[in-house]
Parts: structure tokens; sequence; C-alpha cells
């Protein structure tokens, strides 16, 4: 008997490891991610037990019933948001999951003043700062003003994990000395980001707020008249099939 559990135990433990190299360490275009992520970001469990934690793994959370979305903003000491940012959350929340936003700003502070920071210390610093009472929300999004990243020095925005979201205002602010361009490019800015963490790609088109160009800025390439902020047809319709799908569980 021992020896058929045994066989069993070896058995789960093969296919544990063969998904977790799947899902975590091969490249995401291979096909058993491709098909068999999704089905596992349902259950909050498999989600813990396979490390998936990518921008969009969170999709279904925030899709979850319930009418409002969790909102803590976080900020480097000099780098305040836009005074607007509640606005246009609640704006980018009803065009996308069409819910209400409940918006926590947090004191500043208790970010390091560090000039720009890694990757690696975005992950720890999204940890650190995260309000552990408004992360247990399904539907819950952290967003942090921050200086500037060393790894994408040219982005205004960047996603590395399920529900955190970077703005980079030194990185806006280089691009140029207009208050009402700067509010737009941070506003396309979080449209964007928050459109990842919702699971969108991006668009093909220049006028989708899911077009590349919203958050790498390439210096000369600058057009902020024509800068978009909202979610055009190819988003939300892909958009449409991710809410079909969480309705589905
Ligand atoms: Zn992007």
């Amino acid at each position: 008997m021992s020896k058929y559990f045994t066989f069993f135990f070896a058995l789960v433990v093969l296919v544990y490891v063969f998904l977790l190299y799947c899902f975590r360490i091969a490249d995401s275009g291979n096909s058993i991610n491709q098909t068999y992520r999704s089905f596992f970001l349902r259950s909050p469990i498999s989600r813990i037990a396979f490390f998936l934690d990518r921008p969009g793994d969170a999709r279904f959370e925030l899709f979850s019933p319930g009418d409002s979305l969790s909102v803590e903003i976080d900020y480097q000491t000099g780098r305040e948001p836009d005074p607007r940012v509640g606005e246009w959350m609640e704006r980018i929340a009803a065009q996308t999951l069409h819910k209400k936003v409940r918006i926590t700003l947090a004191k500043e502070g208790g970010i390091p003043n560090n000039s720009a920071f890694s990757d690696r210390e975005l992950r720890k610093l999204a940890r650190d700062t995260r309000d552990r009472e408004l992360a247990k929300n399904r539907a819950y999004v952290h967003i942090i003003y921050i200086s500037k990243s060393r790894d994408f020095p040219s982005n205004t925005g960047l996603v590395l994990t399920d529900k955190d979201l970077f703005i980079f205002s030194d990185g806006i602010d280089e691009l140029t000395d207009s208050r009402n361009a700067r509010s737009l490019i941070e506003e396309s800015t979080i449209a964007h980001e928050f459109g990842h963490l919702l699971g969108l790609e991006h668009a093909s088109s220049d006028d989708c707020v899911m077009s590349e160009r919203v958050e790498v800025y390439q210096q000369g390439k600058l057009q902020f008249e024509s800068l978009p902020t909202e979610f055009c047809e190819e988003s939300l319709r892909e958009l449409e099939v991710i809410r079909r799908e969480s309705i589905a569980h």
C-alpha cells in the first residue's frame, strides 16, 4: 500500500514542479501556460500555490461581484498625485469594471527618497507599503507614486505584479513643463497600467489608451495634445471577454 502511496505522492510532486516551471520559469508563450493559467487563476489557493502574481493574474478577482473597487495610493515625499486622481479612477473603474471606487490616500513618507528604483526594489516597496486590511478586498489595487524606474527609465508607469501599479513622477516631470500636459500624461498612464492589471494587452491603434506609446516615451516623439485617455473598442471588446470569463466561473 505504501508503495502506491509513494508513487502517487511522487507523481503529484512531479506534476506540481512541471506546472510551476510552465507558469513561472518558462516563457509565458508556452502552450501549458496559455491553456491552463486562467483555470488556475480562479482559485486563491492555486494562485498562492503556483505564485501566480503577474499583471493580469488578479483579473477575475478585480471583476468579482461587488460594487466597489478599493484603491490605495501611496507616494514618495514630493511626488504626490494630481488632485484629480480620484475622479480619474472613478471614470476608469466605471468604464472597465462597472464599479465605484473607494480611495485611501496614505500619508507621504515611509518610502526611501531614492532617485530611481530597480524592479526588485519596486516589488519589495509594493509589499512593504501595502495596507494589509485594504488588501483583503478582492477588488483592490495599489497605486504607488515614485521617482523613476531604474530598469525602464523611459517609462512613465509600470506594472510588475498582480495588483500594484507604479507611476514615475520624475519621469513625467522630465517630459514637460506644462501642468496640463503633465496631468494628461499621468491620467493616461494610470488608465494604461490599470488596463494591464485587468489583463489587457497593448492595442494596435495609437488612439487607444492601451497603446504602448502611453507608457514608453522616446525623446522627440511627444504629442501630448493627442494623448489618449480612453479605452478604445478593441480594448473594451477584450475586457468584455474577460468579464464573461469571470462570470462563467
Ligand atoms: Zn503597456
